[in-house]
């Protein structure tokens, strides 16, 4: 048993990790201001022995210090996940990314904690040729100040772990999808088509090729990294080499909406909105050996997340 500091923990991703690092018979804290999580992704947990939520800001610096304490393992996911907002108010990701991971790093300093699992993304490769990418692909050089943000704190972190004897596992994300998801093409798709189902606007030209795999895939390579790795810094890509076409995922929401005859309306160009990658290509052969790889391709991961969230929002 170990008791974890999760960031980020009552989000998508956070609060399956925290069913999940609970079920196995961990203790968790979960640190949480709610500004894109709920309090309804992790609330059947309150009052369980060895749950605690601290709703509060990781930019409150003696909140989090003092939150810390006693745990042994931080899993920071915490951070601004509004990528097109964070690209117009331009201090949102220097602020709840790349400052937030810095205070995250101190308090563990101070309270003696060396452990850390860090949520990046593939926003760090920018605008990268349309090849499977893969951990050394370089220079990195994001098109979007979410990924400047999560470069920063991937250079924050290897620092303190050179430094301060931290031992970090880095993961950079392709697009993680399921239930409890609210943000994203998928979630954004049904919820355009709740209000207007005849019509669908699609940003850029529908063409763009993006890979997606299911939460329960992405804890399970997170877990697989930390158990099988012993460096004391590593990257790790994931995510699946297959990925879906925009226009495919529309077609797989109006499917499982039970829709038909919806107009395609595109707002044009090969980006999705200023600072969008329109091809990512992922190669996931670092981490497959050691043993992890998704379960499911990368549309059939579309139409169980697109499923899952249709029911969940009837
Ligand atoms: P999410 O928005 O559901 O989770 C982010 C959580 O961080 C939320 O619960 C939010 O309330 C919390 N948070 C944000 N700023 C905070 C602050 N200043 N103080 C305290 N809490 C704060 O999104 P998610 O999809 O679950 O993302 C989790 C992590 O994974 C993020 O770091 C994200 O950048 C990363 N990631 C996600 C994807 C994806 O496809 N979902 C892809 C790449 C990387």
């Amino acid at each position: 048993m170990k008791k974890y500091f999760i960031t980020g923990g009552a989000g998508f991703i956070g609060s399956h990790l925290v069913d999940r690092l609970l079920k196995e018979g961990n203790q968790v804290v979960v640190y949480d201001n709610l500004v894109s999580g709920k309090k309804e992704n992790i609330e059947h947990h309150f009052g369980q022995k060895g749950f605690q939520f601290i709703n509060a800001d990781l930019l409150d610096m003696n909140a989090l210090k003092t939150a810390m304490a006693s745990s042994q393992i931080v899993w920071h996911l915490g951070a601004n996940t509004d990528i097109p907002t964070g690209n117009k108010v331009t201090d949102l990701d220097l602020n709840n990314c790349t400052v937030a991971s810095r205070n995250v790093l101190e308090a563990m300093r101070e309270n003696k904690i060396d452990k850390m699992l860090f949520s990046s993304s593939a926003c760090v490769y920018g605008d990268a040729p349309p090849v499977a990418l893969s951990e050394t692909y370089g220079p990195l050089l994001p098109i979007n100040l979410y990924g400047a943000g999560k470069l920063a704190c991937e250079g924050l972190i290897s620092s303190y772990c050179h430094l301060f004897g931290i031992q970090a596992w880095i993961f950079r994300f392709a697009n993680v999808v399921g239930d409890r998801m609210g943000h994203g093409v998928i979630y954004d798709f049904i919820h355009k088509l709740k209000k207007n189902p005849k019509e669908l606007e699609i940003f850029g030209d529908g063409k763009q090729e993006k890979p997606f795999f299911l939460v329960e895939d992405c804890i399970d390579g997170m877990l697989c990294g930390f158990q099988k790795s012993t460096s004391q810094f590593d990257i790790y890509n994931l995510g699946i080499e297959s990925y879906t076409v925009v226009d495919r995922i529309a077609e797989i929401v109006i499917d499982e909406m039970g829709l038909k005859n919806v107009k395609f309306k595109y707002t044009g160009g090969k980006r999705g909105w200023p600072g969008d990658v329109p091809i990512v290509h992922f190669n996931v052969a670092k981490i497959k050996k050691l043993g992890w790889q998704a379960k499911h391709s990368s549309n059939e991961a579309v139409r169980i997340a697109a499923k899952r969230l249709v029911e969940e929002n009837k």
